[in-house]
C-alpha cells in the first residue's frame, strides 16, 4: 500500500514500514538498520519524515501517559497525539501552556519540527519539553534533560538524532478560555499589531490580504462594542470563510477548557480544509511584523489565486538550536494554499522573495524553497550521535550541507 502524508502531496519511499511493539524490538530494529527514520502522525507537508530505508511508526508501542502531579510534569509516549493527551491532563487538573491549531498531531512529530500556537508570551510547543528519551544509531537508549549540554539541540531535531520514544512536558494548572471572532479589521488598524496580538492569551489574524478577521482566545470576557473598529461575528466561524464552522472549537465567548479553545479545530473532526490544501509558514522577528504585512498586502492580488487563507500568529523566543524562534520573539506568517503545487510554488517563491529582507526562517514541517543555515553545533551533534548518517534523509542532508 502506498503511504502518504496527511495532505497526500508527499509519498513516502520507505522500503519497509515497521510498527515495533516494545522498546527492545525498536532498539534491535534501529541497531540492525542502515537507514531508518520515524514517522509521527504524518501531518508535515514536505519530505522531512521520508526515508528510502526503514520507516518506523510507534503506533503499536505501549501507551504511556504518566502524570507527576507534584512536579507538574507528564511523561508521554512519542506517538501520543495532543487530542489523546489533553483531556487526560485536564481531568488531573493540569494543562499544556499552548497548543497548535489542531490537536490531531503527535507530540514527538510536533516538537521535532518546532510546531507552535500563538501568544505574545507563549513559546512553541517544544519549549514545554523538559526531557527527551531516544534510541540512537547503535540501538542504545539515551535520555537528555534540560540543562544537559546536548539537550537544546535534541528537542527540535527533525528526527535526525534518533527515534524519540517518550518526552516529559511541563504542565500548568488547568484553565478556561473564551474564544471570540471579530470581523472587519482594516489594514490601517494593523499599525496596532503589537497591542492587538497582546489582547488575548492567544490571538490569530486570518487574512487573504484584503479582508481580515481576528481569533481572540482570552481568559476574561471581551466587553464593549468597539474593538479596533471590528464587529463581533454573529455566529461561529471557520478560518476558511467558505467552510462551515461545525469542525471548530467553541466561539462566541462561551468559556471552555483550554484544550477545546486553544486549537481552532475540534479533536473529533477533520481539521482545516480536511486535507484539500498545502501549507507554508515564514517566521520573522516580531519587530518586522507591520512592515512585512504591508509588503504582503501590496502584492495581495498576486498571492490570492494560490491562497485559501493566511494566518498571522506570534511566538515567544526560545533557546532550542534548530527552533525557528531561537533567540527572537517571532511573528509567524502562515499560508494555507490551494492543493495545486504548480499554482502554489511560484507564489511561494514570490512570498519568500518579498519577505527575504526581514530574515525569515521556514517552518520545518511545511513547504519552502530556501533552506536556512544549519547551526554548526547541530551539525556536530548529528555527526557525533549518528556518524554513519543512519537517520539522515534527503531533507536533512540539504540542511547539513552534505
Ligand atoms: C491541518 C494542519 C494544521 C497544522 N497546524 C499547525 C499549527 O497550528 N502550528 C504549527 O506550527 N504547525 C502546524 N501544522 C504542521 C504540523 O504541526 C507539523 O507538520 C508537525 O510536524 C506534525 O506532527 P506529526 O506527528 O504529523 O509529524 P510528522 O510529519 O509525522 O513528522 C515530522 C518530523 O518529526 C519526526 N518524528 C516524528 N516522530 C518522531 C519520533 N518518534 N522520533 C524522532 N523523530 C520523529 C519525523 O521524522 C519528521 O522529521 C499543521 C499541519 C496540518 C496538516
Amino acid at each position: 500500500m502506498t503511504l502518504t502524508n496527511w495532505a497526500g502531496n508527499t509519498t513516502f519511499h520507505a522500503k519497509e514500514v515497521h510498527h515495533p511493539t516494545s522498546l527492545d524490538e525498536l532498539r534491535r530494529l534501529v541497531a540492525g538498520s542502515s537507514s531508518v527514520r520515524a514517522l509521527g502522525s504524518g501531518h508535515s507537508f514536505n519530505h522531512v519524515a521520508d526515508t528510502a530505508g526503514d520507516l518506523v511508526v510507534l503506533d503499536r508501542m505501549p501507551e504511556l501517559v504518566e502524570i507527576d502531579s507534584a512536579a507538574a510534569k507528564v511523561r508521554v509516549g512519542a506517538r501520543t497525539t495532543y487530542a489523546r493527551l489533553a483531556p487526560l491532563l485536564h481531568q488531573a487538573g493540569f494543562a499544556l501552556a499552548n497548543m497548535a491549531s489542531l490537536p490531531h498531531i503527535s507530540v514527538a512529530g510536533s516538537v521535532a519540527t518546532g510546531t507552535h500556537g500563538s501568544g505574545v508570551t507563549q513559546p512553541g510547543l517544544a519549549a514545554a519539553v523538559s526531557s527527551i528519551d531516544l534510541v540512537t544509531a547503535d540501538g542504545s537508549a539515551l535520555t537528555l534533560a534540560r540543562g544537559d549540554a546536548d539537550f537544546a539541540g535534541a528537542v527540535v531535531s527533525l528526527g535526525a538524532l534518533g527515534v524519540v520514544t517518550s518526552l516529559t512536558l511541563d504542565l500548568v494548572p488547568a484553565f478556561e478560555l473564551r474564544q471570540y471572532v471579530r470581523e472587519g479589521l482594516t489594514q490601517d488598524a494593523l499599525a496596532d499589531f503589537e497591542a492587538i496580538m497582546a489582547s488575548g492569551y492567544s490571538v490569530s489574524l486570518f487574512t487573504d490580504f484584503r479582508d481580515t478577521r481576528v481569533w481572540l482566545k482570552r481568559e476574561d470576557e471581551l466587553t464593549g462594542p468597539d474593538w479596533y473598529g471590528t464587529t463581533p461575528a454573529d455566529g461561529p466561524r471557520h478560518p476558511l470563510p467558505t467552510m462551515p464552522a461545525d469542525t471548530c472549537t467553541g466561539q462566541l465567548g462561551v468559556p471552555g477548557p483550554w484544550y477545546d479553545r486553544l486549537p481552532h479545530f475540534r479533536a473529533d473532526s477533520p481539521p482545516s480544509g480536511a486535507g484539500d490544501e498545502l501549507q507554508s509558514e515564514l517566521l520573522l522577528p516580531r519587530e518586522h511584523a507591520v512592515k512585512a504585512l504591508r509588503e504582503l498586502f501590496a502584492i495581495g492580488e498576486r498571492i490570492r489565486p494560490a491562497l485559501q487563507i493566511s494566518e498571522i500568529r506570534t511566538i515567544a523566543a526560545d533557546d532550542l538550536w534548530l527552533s525557528p524562534f531561537n533567540g527572537r520573539d517571532t511573528v509567524g506568517i502562515h499560508f494555507t494554499w490551494v492543493r495545486d503545487v504548480a499554482t502554489v510554488m511560484p507564489v511561494l517563491e514570490l512570498v519568500e522573495e518579498t519577505l527575504a529582507p526581514f530574515d525569515p526562517r521556514p517552518h520545518w514541517g511545511k513547504l519552502f524553497t530556501r533552506f536556512p543555515e544549519c547551526p554548526e553545533r547541530f551539525r556536530s551533534l548529528v555527526h557525533r550521535l549518528d556518524p554513519a548518517g543512519k537517520f539522515g534523509n534527503a531533507f536533512t542532508r540539504v540542511l547539513l550541507g552534505e
